[in-house]
C-alpha cells in the first residue's frame, strides 16, 4: 500500500529503464566507456549527482532540554545502526571504507562518496553494478549467511532441521555460520545478540540513557524495552512499546526490514529513524479520520456498495525525520513506511504506518518541481503545491481503507485481493490516488478544506504522476498511474499541448476523477478479474505522449542525499558518548 513504490518504499526500488538509461548515457559522455568498476571521478559525481544534496531539519526548539538529550542520544545510538548495517550488507565493507577514507585522490574521494550513499560498492539504482576496482558482484545473501555456502546448501540444510531450530535459522535476528570442521552439522543458528553483541550493548547502554532523561513514559517504555530486546535478543515486548508510542520524539530503531535478504528475505538489517512528530499534520489527519465515515457515505457508486460502517483504521503518524542511519540511509531515501513486520505484532497490535514528512518535502522540491517544469505547461506549473501534494498522500493513505473490501459472490465470502489476484495491487493504488483526490473534492465541496485546494490539487497530481512513471509500469504504482493518467487523457480532462506539455482542463477534471473513481471501486466490488486485467493491459502502458515527457527528465534528480545537521548539533551538546 506504499504510495509510490520507487519513492516512498526503500525495498525494491523498480530499476526503471530511465534510470538505467541515463547512467548508460552518463557513461557514454564522460569519455572511454568501461565497466562501472573503472568509473572516472567524473562518472562517479554525475551518478552521484542523481541524489540531490539537502539539509534535512525539523524543528524542534519547542523541545525541554531533557527532550532534546535524548534525541542527541538517540542520534548517537543511531551511528552504531549505520556501522552494523555496513557489516551486514557485506563482510568487506568496513575494510574497504577505511581504504577508501585514505584514498584522497579525485576519484577516492569520489568513491567514498558514493559509497557512502549506497553503503557498499554497489551502485543500488544501476542493479548493484560495482564501483569499485576488484570488487565482484554483491552478494545476494548479503552477509546473514555463511561465508562461501550457496543458497541451496544453506536451503537444504535449513529443511533437515527440527521445526523449532527451523524457525530460528529463519527468523529475523539471527545469521547463520559455518561450524569449523563440522562435517555432520556444517552450519549453526546465531543471534543477533551474540553477531553484533559488542555494537548492541553500546546501543542498548545509550536507549537506557536516552530512557533515564525523557518525561514521556511510552517513550521510556520503548526504550528500555529495545535496549533489554538488543541483549535478549527478544524483540516482541519493544515492538508492542512502539505501537504504543505517543509523545513528541518518535524513534524506530533497530533491525526491521528484511529485503537486503535478498536469498529468503529472513533476515533484518539495522536501521533507525529519530523523527519528531509533526503536529500541524497530526491535527490535518484526526481531522479527516472524523469525516472518513461521511465520505464512505457519499463515494460516486451505487447506494448498495457503500459501507454503513467502516472498519477501525491503522494508526498513521506524521513525523519529521532529525536523523537517519542504516538501512534507512541508503539509496533512494524511505518515505513512509509500515512497521512492525512481526506477524504475532501485527495480530494482536496492529501495524502502524509512519510519514516522513520532511523528506517528502525535500523530495517535492529537489525532484517533483524540476519534473513539473519539464512536463506542465507553463500556466499549470504555477499551480504545484507541497501542500496538495502531502494533503493527497494523506487521504490517499486514508482512502484505502474506504471503498469495497469484503465481498460475497453468490453465497461465497471473499475478498477484493483474493478475487483481483495479480491486478489488485495496481487497481487498489489507482484507486486510493484518484478517490483520494475525489474525497479532497468532497471536502472543499463542504466546506471542510479551503477552496484554494482545488487550484492546486490536480496539477500538483498530474505532476507528481510522471514522477511515478518515471520508475516504469512495472510497480503497482507506475501501472496504477498510468492507467489514472490514460484515463484523464482520454476523458479531456488532461491535455497535451503542440510543445508535449501536459495541462488540466479544470472543466472535466472533476467528473473524469469521480466517474474512474466509480469504474475502479465498481470493479473492486464486483470482484471482477477479468474487468481488471483488461483494464490494466488496456489502459496501464506508457503512451508516446507520456514517454515524451520521460525523456526530457534526465537531468532531474532520482532521489535526494540528506545531511542532517540538528543531529550534529544535539550530538555535540551532549559530548562524546
Ligand atoms: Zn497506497
Amino acid at each position: 500500500m506504499e504510495w509510490i513504490t520507487a519513492m516512498t518504499n526503500h525495498t525494491t526500488v523498480p530499476l526503471a529503464l530511465g534510470v538505467l538509461a541515463m547512467a548508460a548515457a552518463l557513461a557514454a559522455q564522460s569519455g572511454p566507456s568501461g565497466p562501472a568498476d573503472e568509473a572516472s571521478a567524473e562518472q562517479l559525481t554525475r551518478m552521484a549527482a542523481r541524489f540531490a544534496p539537502v539539509d534535512i531539519t525539523a524543528d524542534v526548539s519547542g523541545l525541554p532540554a531533557s527532550e532534546r538529550q535524548v534525541l542527541g542520544k538517540l542520534v548517537q545510538a543511531s551511528r552504531l545502526m549505520d556501522a552494523l548495517f555496513l557489516r551486514q550488507v557485506w563482510a568487506g565493507n568496513e575494510a574497504l571504507l577505511l581504504r577508501l577514507l585514505r584514498d584522497e585522490t579525485p576519484v577516492g574521494r569520489a568513491r567514498l562518496r558514493y559509497f557512502l550513499i549506497n553503503k557498499g560498492p554497489w551502485s543500488r539504482l544501476d542493479q548493484d553494478e560495482p564501483f569499485v576496482p576488484g570488487v565482484g558482484a554483491k552478494p545476494d545473501g548479503a552477509n546473514f549467511y555463511p561465508a562461501g555456502a550457496t543458497r541451496e546448501e544453506v536451503e537444504t540444510w535449513i529443511a533437515t532441521l527440527p521445526p523449532d531450530e527451523r524457525r530460528q535459522a529463519t527468523g529475523f535476528f539471527t545469521t547463520i555460520r559455518r561450524v569449523p570442521g563440522g562435517a555432520a552439522r556444517p552450519f549453526v543458528v546465531v543471534p543477533y545478540s551474540l553477531e553484533y553483541q559488542g555494537e548492541l550493548a553500546q546501543a542498548a547502554g545509550l536507549l537506557r540513557e536516552a530512557a533515564a532523561l525523557t518525561g514521556e513514559p511510552t517513550l521510556r517504555r520503548y526504550l528500555e524495552t529495545r535496549a533489554a530486546a538488543f541483549i535478549s535478543n527478544d524483540y516482541y515486548e519493544s515492538d508492542v512499546a512502539w505501537m504504543e508510542l505517543d509523545a513528541a520524539i518518535e524513534p524506530t530503531i533497530g533491525p526491521y526490514e528484511v529485503y537486503e535478504d535478498e536469498w529468503f528475505n529472513y533476515k533484518a538489517s539495522f536501521e533507525s529513524f529519530i523523527t519528531v512528530r509533526d503536529r500541524a499534520e497530526t491535527e490535518k489527519l484526526a481531522k479527516f479520520s472524523a469525516e472518513l465515515q461521511d465520505i464512505e457515505n457519499h463515494l460516486p457508486i451505487a447506494p448498495e456498495l457503500r459501507n454503513p460502517r467502516i472498519g477501525a483504521l491503522a494508526p498513521i503518524r506524521v513525523v519529521n525525520e532529525v536523523f537517519v542511519a542504516g538501512d534507512a540511509n541508503r539509496g533512494v531515501q524511505t518515505a513512509a513506511f509500515n512497521l512492525p513486520n512481526d506477524e504475532r505484532v501485527i495480530r494482536e497490535k496492529g501495524s502502524k504506518r509512519v510519514m516522513l514528512k520532511n523528506v517528502q518535502e525535500a523530495k517535492f522540491n529537489l525532484v517533483l518541481v524540476p519534473i513539473s517544469k519539464v512536463a506542465l505547461a507553463a500556466a499549470d506549473q504555477e499551480r504545484v503545491s507541497f501542500d496538495a501534494f502531502f494533503t493527497h498522500i494523506l487521504m490517499h493513505e486514508l482512502m484505502h481503507g474506504l471503498g469495497p473490501h469484503d465481498l460475497t459472490i453468490g453465497g461465497r465470502t471473499t475478498t477484493v485481493r483474493q478475487e483481483l489476484k495479480e491486478a489488485y495491487s495496481a487497481i487498489e493504488e489507482a484507486k486510493a490516488d484518484v478517490s483520494g483526490l475525489w474525497a479532497l473534492q468532497y471536502l472543499v465541496d463542504g466546506g471542510k478544506l479551503p477552496p484554494e485546494l482545488q487550484e492546486t490539487m490536480y496539477t500538483t497530481f498530474l505532476a507528481s504522476s510522471f514522477r511515478s512513471i518515471r520508475f516504469g509500469v512495472n510497480a503497482a504504482h507506475g501501472r496504477g498511474m498510468a492507467i489514472q493518467i490514460n484515463t484523464l487523457l482520454d476523458a479531456g480532462a488532461v491535455r497535451v499541448a503542440p510543445d508535449g506539455t501536459f495541462s488540466v482542463d479544470d472543466s472535466k477534471i472533476r467528473g473524469a476523477v469521480g466517474g474512474l473513481t466509480r469504474e475502479l471501486m465498481t470493479l473492486q466490488a464486483e470482484g471482477n478479474y477479468a474487468k481488471a486485467r483488461s483494464l490494466i493491459d488496456g489502459r496501464g502502458t506508457i503512451r508516446p505522449e507520456v514517454q515524451k515527457v520521460l525523456d526530457r527528465l534526465g537531468g532531474v534528480p532520482v532521489d535526494i542525499e540528506p545531511r542532517f545537521p540538528i543531529a550534529e548539533q544535539l550530538e555535540a551538546e551532549i559530548g562524546q558518548p
